[in-house]
């Protein structure tokens, strides 16, 4: 049983180190051809954010998988497999209860951890990346990294959703994760400056964030920035 438990979170911990890499990988690459010039002497941030990372890695891994051990080996969680648990309709829905969800738990702890002593002790290693690179999805103190990692292995006990839209939603948080960091927006500017722009968060609106610290605190939604009037809209490239 203990060995299985410490498969699980290995192979969980490995999982996330090695899609971080590949996610990161693929967009710093995208950031050299498509501008040129932008990460210039900024390799030794880079390697910084690339070591927080695989802690964070760590940190996100473990809880990770020890749910996924619970749920196959003890039936835990609300993770379904068979479409016909639920109506239909309810696959988009539980993906966006879960984004929504999580960008709620990430805009209240975001702005706590801009308070100053909460600054210094779990978020000045994430705005330590002046600009922000691809790599720094996941640079962040492992007290931040924490609590980032509870999110998703709490949820699945609180909200039904089936293994492919989880799918789905670890796939938003990867890629949203990395391009809102990489410097550039790679959406079309008509469809960043649309009504989907308004509500929706992307590169130029957490560029805003890293650039100016007191605003723009959300992660996919302005619902709430746009709520607390902490949003200050985009920033131009
Ligand atoms: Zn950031
Ligand atoms: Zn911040």
């Amino acid at each position: 049983m203990w060995t299985a438990l410490l498969i699980s979170m290995s192979a969980m911990t490995l999982i996330v180190a090695l899609r971080y890499l590949l996610t990161s990988g693929a967009f710093a690459l995208a950031t050299s051809r498509v501008r040129p010039g932008l990460y210039a002497g900024l390799s030794p941030q880079i390697r910084r954010e690339i070591g927080w990372s695989m802690v964070s890695a760590l940190i996100f891994g473990l809880p990770a998988g020890f749910v996924t051990w619970g749920w196959q080996q003890h039936g835990w969680t609300l993770l379904y497999t068979d479409m016909a648990d639920y109506p239909l309709w309810y696959l988009p829905l539980s993906v966006f209860l879960y984004l929504f969800a999580h960008d709620t738990w990430f805009y209240w702890t975001h702005r706590l951890m801009h308070r100053p002593k909460w600054f210094r002790i779990a978020h000045a290693v994430h705005h330590a990346s002046r600009p922000p690179t691809a790599w720094a999805a996941m640079s962040f103190h492992p007290i931040e990294a924490l609590t980032g990692a509870v999110v998703i292995p709490l949820l699945v006990f609180l909200v039904p959703i089936h293994v492919a839209m989880l799918g789905v939603v670890l796939a938003v948080m990867t890629v949203m994760g990395v391009t809102n960091h990489m410097g550039w927006d790679m959406f079309p500017r008509w469809l960043v400056h649309s009504r989907v722009g308004e509500w929706v968060i992307t590169a130029s609106h957490h560029q805003r964030h890293h650039d100016e610290y007191r605003c723009n605190y959300g992660l996919y939604f302005r619902f709430w920035d746009r709520l607390c009037k902490t949003d200050r809209g985009l920033v131009s490239h």
